[in-house]
This record gives C-alpha cells, structure tokens and sequence, in this order.
C-alpha cells in the first residue's frame, strides 16, 4: 500500500522519547491503577475542555454506559441515539436496560437532526445522545433546547470530535454529561483502549467516580454494584504526552481537509463534507459520498491507496439489533449514507503530496470512460 487509510508512523516518531519516557515514569513509580498519572491527565483534559469535571475510565463505550447509569437511566427509559453511527452509541443505552430510539440525520451534515429528535421524543424519553460523527459537532444549541422543553438530558459521544466546537464551545462541555474515546485512532488516542466523561454537574461526576471503581469511594466499602472501569496508570501517561499535540494535530487534519475539498470540489456525483453553520469539524475522518462507492474504493486500492467504509451496516440492520424488528428502509438517510459514504485517508503525517495524488485518483475515476 502507498497510502495507507492510517499510520501512526509519524506520530509515534515525532514522540518516541516523550512516550519513552512516561512509560519509565510510570513504571519506575510501582504503581499502576489509580494514582497520580490519572489525577493528572483528569485536569489536564478537564483543563483543555474548560470543564470543571474530567473522569479517566477504561474506554469511549464503557464512558458512555457510565454516563448514562449517572443519570439514572435503565429498564424502562428511552434514549434518542441517531441512526448513523458506531454501533457504542446504542450498546451503551441497552447495557443500561434502557431502549435505544433511532432518530435520522441530516442528509447534509450527516449528523442528527433536531426535527427528527423531536418526533422520537414520548413519555418514556430520559435522555438525547448526540454523536459528533467524523469529527464534526452537532447542531448542539436546537438540541439543548429541545432537551429543556422537554426535560431531557442530553449525553455527547464525543468519541470522534475531541477540540470541535459549536458556535465556540467544545463539543463534550455542552450536554449535561459527555463521554468520549481515547481508542489508538482517535484524534486523541492512548496505546491501547482508554476512555474519559466530561461534566460540569459535582454529583454527577461522583456517580461516575463511585460506578467505575466498583462503587466505592472508600477502599473495600461498597455502597453500589459498580464496575471495575478505570483508566490506568499507563494509559494516562501515554495521554499527558499526547494531549499536547491535539491541537497541532487537529490543524493539520483540518488542512488536509481543506486541500481535497479544493482538489475534490465541483466532481458530480461526489459529494464532499458539508459544515453547520456555526459548527466546527476536527475531521477524525474525511467521508465523501458516491452511488459508484465500491467501483471508487476498488479503484483507489489499485492506486496503493487505502480506504474505509464508517460503516457498512447501520446499527438497526445489525444482526445484533435484529430483535428490535426493524427493516430495510425504515431509516433511509442512515441507510443511504451506509451505501454511499467512503472514508479517505486523513490523519498527522500525512503529506500534502499524498492528498494530491489521492484526488488525481479520484478525479481520474470520474472522468474514464
Ligand atoms: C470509538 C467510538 C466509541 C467507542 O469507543 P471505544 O473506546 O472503542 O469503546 C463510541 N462512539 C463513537 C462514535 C466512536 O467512534
């Protein structure tokens, strides 16, 4: 492959000695769970999002779940999730008991629409997760306010937008509780799995807190069934070093953008990412849309360059939601974005000739024949 869809060769070089040395720290120090390194990268986060509240926890899916049992949300609740995302977003919902209801997105932005959220809104509704799918936030001003009217609360999935904003606030500050992702290929990633919630609320903060470490505040007392779902010693090192790049780093993706929206722009048949107004996007991943989406990968691959799909398979088609009975059709934008969307190469170290050569493949694509 000449292009690969991701390397994180750039980025481990630019930092092997910083990782080197917080790996020497942390194991020199004899202590690995729950100790300084996570106390430390806690208001480091919490710091960057400008957020009173920043727990470390064991990974994106487990933060969301954690989120929503802070809430109070189980057997019996409904929770809005959008219809396009990574299957976390509903797994986190019915590990809770509670029933995920899919609203569609927007067919521009591809994110969820606050008209559809309402319409899915019933008496059992608790609470409305937004994702900030491929990097972009939410419309998040028209969901909180749907969400007071209503009595709601809202949840971000933040797992994909880390430093996005909305009419300049940071996308995991807005909802009441938020959870994000620090997965390997996440615009902030560990070295393995690791996860964080982010709120502003001091009661909800130490649900989260007392859940995740098997519901005790005081070692070996235990005043709920918790979880053993902690950010390790390790992990929250990796991210100390880590976190300083996210910024630099979001630019860089948020130029790469930029250069195949230029190359790319004005191709019929190829629809490039379209912004909210008012919204940022950190681009976790760059997705166009084609109806020759497969002939599109194909030809690309045969060029050395690699590509995904985010996703093939819409959760309410997924094998595992199949006792919710849904069918083909019944979401068709989410649907319809499964069919057609295809993820391009993004990510620090990517250089400006790769992005070049990538939308003179695609430019040729569409002018054979
Ligand atoms: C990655 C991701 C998650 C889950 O994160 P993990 O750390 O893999 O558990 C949740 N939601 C979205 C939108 C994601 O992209």
């Amino acid at each position: 492959m000449k292009i690969p869809f991701l390397s994180f060769e750039m980025s481990n070089n630019q930092l092997r000695e910083e990782m080197t040395a917080a790996f020497s720290r942390v194991f020199e120090s004899r202590w690995y769970v729950l100790g300084e390194e996570v106390k430390k990268f806690e208001s480091k986060y919490a710091e960057f999002n400008k957020i009173k509240h920043c727990i470390g926890v064991s990974n994106g899916l487990d933060a969301l779940f954690l989120s929503l049992k802070a809430l109070g949300i189980g057997a019996g609740d409904e929770v809005i999730v959008p219809s396009n995302t990574y299957i976390a977003s509903w797994l986190a919902v019915s590990y809770t008991g509670a029933i995920p209801v899919p609203a569609e997105p927007s067919r521009e932005t591809m994110n969820i629409d606050v008209q559809e959220i309402s319409s899915k809104i019933t008496p059992l509704t608790k609470a409305i997760m937004p994702v900030h799918l491929y990097g972009q936030s939410c419309e998040m001003e028209g969901i909180m306010e749907l969400a007071d009217t209503h009595g709601l609360f809202v949840v971000e999935d933040n797992a994909q937008a880390q430093g996005a904003t909305c009419n300049g606030k940071l996308t995991g500050t807005m909802g009441h509780i938020n959870a994000t992702s620090f997965y390997p290929g996440k615009n902030l990633g560990a070295l393995g799995d690791a996860g964080a919630v982010t709120t502003k609320d001091d009661f909800l903060a130490q649900k989260v807190r007392i859940l995740g470490n098997y519901g005790s505040e005081k070692k070996y007392y235990n005043e709920v069934v918790g979880y053993n779902m902690r950010l390790d010693e390790m992990q929250a090192a990796f991210l100390q070093v880590k976190l300083n790049y996210l910024e630099e780093w979001n630019r860089e993706r948020k130029k790469l953008a930029g250069l195949y929206t230029e190359n790319l722009k004005n191709i019929p048949g190829l629809t490039l990412p379209q912004l909210a107004e008012g919204c940022t996007h950190v681009y976790h991943l760059y997705v166009v849309r084609t109806r020759d989406r497969d002939d599109l990968q194909q030809h690309l691959q045969l060029a050395g360059i690699g590509t995904l799909i985010h996703y093939p398979v819409p959760p309410h088609l997924q094998k595992a939601y199949s006792g919710f009975g849904f069918r083909k059709g019944d979401f068709p934008v989410a649907e319809s974005i499964a069919d057609t969307c295809l993820s391009l190469p993004v990510y620090p170290g990517l250089r400006e000739e790769d992005v070049k050569y990538i939308s003179e493949h695609i430019r040729n694509f569409y002018n054979r024949a």
